[in-house]
């Protein structure tokens, strides 16, 4: 069991609805040792790779993405949300589907930030549907530039955007992929992990 399976474990709620909260390291609170310990990862799982650039979308990826940027020593970008799609000469536009917020959102980058000699590393801090990692990989090749390969904290396997990169191509690296997970029991089982019991959790393994 990784260090984020284990924070997950110790901190994690599971909503109704498929949702798994982590506000008290990541999505409100933020661990600073935990998302050093991600980017290091992270930067680890893609030793082999050229980045020059990290991309995320806000707000949650942020915090994991400027630690990254940190370790590269590269820019970090963060691609914004309007509810309003009014394209303009000087943005990159896209589309995602919010899972948590159900709701269409745009999401821009403006020109200067994005180019055809980037190769930019994205990050976030859930994959579920895939929406916004798509949207974002939509306005790298916008731009004419690369995807190096997508980092993300937290995979939902049970949902189909993990898969459906994958078979696209892509180099996706998940620190914490989750298999199932149950929010009247609140037991959760990852990829690839054992079984296995934590005494003082709030979260069961199933
Ligand atoms: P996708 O676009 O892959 O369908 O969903 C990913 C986005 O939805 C992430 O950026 C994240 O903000 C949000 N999200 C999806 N599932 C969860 C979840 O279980 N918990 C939290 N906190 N956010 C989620």
């Amino acid at each position: 069991m990784n260090f984020l399976e284990e924070k997950i474990l110790r901190d994690g709620t599971i909503k109704p609805g498929n949702i798994l909260k982590i506000d008290s390291f990541l999505n409100h609170q933020i661990d600073i040792d935990i998302m050093r310990q991600m980017a290091y990862e992270l930067k680890r799982r893609f030793r082999d790779v050229t980045v020059n650039k990290v991309l995320t979308i806000e707000a949650s990826g942020i915090a994991i993405a400027t630690m990254l940027g940190d370790l590269y020593d590269v820019p970090v970008v963060f691609a914004k949300k309007s509810e309003t799609a009014n394209s303009t000469d000087d943005k990159y536009m896209s589309q995602a589907y919010s899972f948590t917020h159900k709701k269409m959102n745009s999401v821009f980058v403006s020109k200067p930030y994005l180019h055809a000699t980037d190769h930019v590393l994205i990050v976030d801090d859930f994959l579920a549907d895939g929406q916004a990692v798509h949207a974002l990989i939509d306005l790298v090749h916008q731009a004419g530039g690369e995807v190096a390969g997508i980092g993300i904290a937290v995979e939902k396997g049970q949902q189909k955007g993990g898969q459906q990169l994958r078979e696209e191509g892509f180099r996706l690296e998940s620190i914490a992929i989750i298999e199932e997970m149950d929010w009247q029991t609140q037991a959760i089982r990852f990829r690839d992990q054992p079984r296995h019991e934590l005494g003082d959790t709030r979260i069961k393994h199933l």
